[in-house]
């Protein structure tokens, strides 16, 4: 399921918009507000990138969150299906 943009969480692009995301966030989860600490500390796309490709190195789109609360986001995304995306990444 993930093979698809596995290269593109190796690039450097990535990583880049990962530590500013991190550094603006101030390495608090975006959900709880609990600090995460930088390696366990979870990227999410708030727009999945499956749904708009163009918005996947967007710095508003990504959001700093803790590794609980980035399964729950997932949960949820996965549940909204009413409204019209396919929001499986
Ligand atoms: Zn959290």
């Amino acid at each position: 399921m993930y093979s698809k943009n596995k290269s593109f969480y190796n690039t450097q692009a990535w990583k880049d918009l990962k530590a500013y995301c991190y550094e603006r966030d101030k390495g608090c989860c975006q959900r709880c507000g609990k600090f995460v600490f930088g390696k366990r500390a979870h990227h999410h796309h708030k727009v999945p990138i499956s749904v708009n490709p163009s918005l996947k190195l967007s710095k508003r789109n990504v959001i700093t969150l803790c590794p609980r609360c980035h399964m729950i986001v997932e949960n949820e995304g996965k549940t909204k299906k009413n409204t019209g995306f396919d929001w499986k990444l």
